[in-house]
């Protein structure tokens, strides 16, 4: 009888640290694919020796940012002539701040069956670590590198009533978390989860505009998740709300400085006006 799986692409979780986090289905998987394909071919070989199953002659193909379009149809091939196909991200759950979302698009648009077989994920599991409000969260990724941008898409989360997890370098995370401190409030409650699932697993939590301080003193390294959570669950004094509404007025007018900081504070508007009315001295 023929496999059930035959033309199914399954996409595999693979650890995000600690490699005995691998799943015994996802093993199974890695073990009966007829067709490999991995964000990074390397990791992929690294994770099934370090589990004893070997690729053997079956094709291990490269399928990230960069392959285009031919490498998305050579897996179409593989799937149209019946084989198993796996896609295993570098780390964590494919597709999460990961390439292959046009993969599945085009897999399903052509009838193949496409699962999962999960595993973790650096936000979910630094979600549950947190600390913050779980009932609702947003999941940003990496913010845009270049300032303009990321500021930008910061204001257009100030509103968010959820946590909001980010993923960032430690290279960029003083300027990330100075522009969040300024833009969502330097009192929300906010967490730095690093290394999760491996020896150095560390996490740090502290009102956003505290943990601006304690990265500028000891500069975490390694893979790092941001968590900053509702500014409904924060304890907004008055001091606060005043400093951030100086700063908006200096670059917004005072309708829209007024919009942001009463979203990011979850200060009543009629009351933040009466404050920027008086900082612009007009009360
Ligand atoms: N697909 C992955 C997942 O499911 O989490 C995420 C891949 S993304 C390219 C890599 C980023 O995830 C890292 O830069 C870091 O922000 C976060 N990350 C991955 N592993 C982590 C870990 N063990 N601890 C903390 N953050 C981690």
């Amino acid at each position: 009888m023929s496999d059930p799986r035959a033309g199914h692409l399954v996409l595999v979780t693979t650890p995000i640290g600690n490699a005995r986090d691998i799943t015994l289905r996802a093993l199974d998987l890695l073990r009966e694919a007829t067709v490999l394909v991995a964000e990074d071919t390397r990791s992929l070989r690294r994770l099934m020796d370090m589990h004893g199953v070997a690729v053997g002659g079956r094709p291990l193909l490269a399928y990230h940012d960069h392959s285009g379009p031919r490498m998305r149809d050579k897996v179409l091939d593989h799937l149209a002539a019946g084989a198993l196909v796996v896609y295993a991200s570098e780390a964590g759950t494919p597709l999460i701040a990961d390439p292959g979302y046009d993969l599945v698009q085009v897999a399903r648009a052509a009838g193949h069956g496409v699962t999962a077989a999960p595993g973790p994920s650096a936000a979910v599991t630094a979600l549950s670590l947190a600390g913050l409000p779980t009932d609702r969260f947003f999941f940003e990724g990496f913010l845009p590198s270049a300032k303009g941008a990321r500021r930008k898409v910061l204001q257009s989360l100030t509103a968010v009533p959820g946590t909001l997890i980010f993923y960032e370098s430690p290279k960029r995370l003083e300027k990330s978390l100075s522009d969040m401190a300024e833009i969502l409030g330097p009192a929300r409650a906010a967490v730095i989860a690093r290394e999760l699932t491996k020896r150095f697993e560390e996490i740090r939590s502290a009102a956003l505009g505290d943990l601006v301080q304690l990265v500028v003193e000891a500069p975490p390294k390694g893979e790092i998740v941001v968590l900053v959570g509702p500014a409904a669950a924060a304890e907004i004094s008055p001091e606060d709300i005043t400093e951030m509404l100086t700063e908006a007025l200096a670059s917004q007018s005072a309708k829209d400085a007024v919009a942001q900081v009463s979203a990011a504070t979850g200060a009543p508007r009629r009351q933040v006006y009466k404050e920027a009315l008086a900082i612009l001295g007009k009360s």
